[in-house]
């Protein structure tokens, strides 16, 4: 059978390879950490680094196809890995999504709403950046941040010789903070042949930067519900994306904004696993190895949990409810660390 090889070994990592192993391919990790979530579910772990190109290069040759897990993947590994397998979702999805100010950049150049931003590298461009955008505001590294770190909130133009000395020196981007109701977020899947498949939407809610609960449905009109599909399959499109891509959206009376897209399987469509037939992993193993798209339709309403730090000690009460519980495999629960979530189905659709 075919091998899939992942880049990065945490618990996205490890669904995937599950999902993968259910559709009778094997997967082989590539992930320097020797034990990390995933590595104990593939079929093979390439323990080295993004700089070790020798290994990049054999790691290619022993799969079929490369997929990855996290977005921030050094170019120079892509460079190695691309010129002997291909890689979906592409090197555009990626290096779009890698940076926050191209992200937004190429979310307008679609026509798509997004928070007001501005490039960020010292006090003379945060001023500018105060001046043009006011505050509220939010200061965020362009790179690498994720669960909310690396941002800075600035209630007052007062904030920003803080805010700036957070970032420590690294390229940031200003934006206008967005008077959203809620959060919402769609999981949308394009095969090669250009096939698109979204699930409903979700509603997310994120306590102190780290998503805590997806709900489904989510609180939308049917026409909300249907741009916020609409605005998804225009991004996959746009990159001629192939996988699965999660879109997070901020709900406004203005209208849909969007606030970033994941180019993987994401955190607010682990509620799949229990509301459809076929889950969020098993659509992305389908499209990156070319089968036709699975059947997502809802068929409950579902609240995701996630399982942060000390929640984990909640283990044996959820075990006696009847919820779906869904560990990572990681030793110690750190706070703010993802350490499983939990699915209560809540009723039919
Ligand atoms: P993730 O773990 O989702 O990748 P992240 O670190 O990339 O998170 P964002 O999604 O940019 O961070 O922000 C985290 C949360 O902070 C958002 O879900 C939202 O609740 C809030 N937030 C971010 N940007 C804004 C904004 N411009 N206006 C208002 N709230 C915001
Ligand atoms: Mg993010
Ligand atoms: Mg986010």
């Amino acid at each position: 059978g075919a091998t899939i090889g992942i880049l990065g070994g945490g618990q996205l990592g490890r669904m995937l390879s599950v999902a993968a192993a259910r559709l009778g391919f094997k997967t082989c990790i590539f992930e320097p950490a020797g034990d990390c979530p995933a590595s104990h579910v593939a079929n093979f772990h390439m323990k080295a680094g993004y700089d070790d190109t020798d290994a990049l290069k054999r790691f290619a040759e022993s799969v079929d196809v490369i997929t990855f897990e996290f977005e921030n993947i050094p170019t120079s590994a892509l460079d190695a890995l691309e010129a002997v397998k291909p890689i979906h979702p592409n090197r555009r999805a990626l290096a779009t999504s890698q940076d926050r100010l191209t992200e937004k950049e190429f979310l307008r150049g679609l026509g798509l709403q997004t928070a007001h931003f501005a490039d960020v590298s010292d006090t003379a461009s945060l001023d500018a950046a105060i001046a043009k955008i006011g505050t509220p505001a939010i200061l965020k590294t362009r790179r690498m941040g994720y669960d909310g770190k690396g941002q800075a909130r600035l209630s007052s133009p007062q904030d920003a010789a803080d805010a700036l000395a957070d970032m420590a020196g690294a390229p940031a981007i200003l934006e206008g903070f967005v008077s959203f109701t809620h959060e919402v977020s769609v999981i949308a899947a394009r095969n090669p042949e250009g096939a698109i498949a979204c699930y409903d939407p979700g509603e997310n809610v994120h306590v102190g930067g780290i998503l805590s609960t997806t709900t489904v449905p989510a609180k939308l009109t049917a026409g909300q519900a249907s741009d916020a599909v609409l605005i998804a399959a225009r991004i996959l499109n746009a990159l001629d994306y192939v996988g699965v891509m999660g879109v997070e959206l901020f709900v406004t009376a203005e209208g849909l904004i969007v606030n970033e897209i994941a180019p993987r399987v994401h955190n607010s469509g682990h509620w799949t696993q229990n509301g459809c037939t076929i889950d969020q992993f098993e659509q992305h193993i389908r499209a990156i190895a070319g089968w036709p798209l699975g059947d997502g339709t809802r068929f409950a309403n579902v609240t995701m949990e996630n399982l942060i730090g000390d929640d984990i000690a909640q283990i044996p009460d959820i075990a006696q409810s009847g919820a779906a519980i869904h560990l990572y495999g990681k030793a110690d629960a750190k706070p703010g660390r993802k350490m499983g979530h939990v699915n209560r189905v809540t009723g039919p659709v």
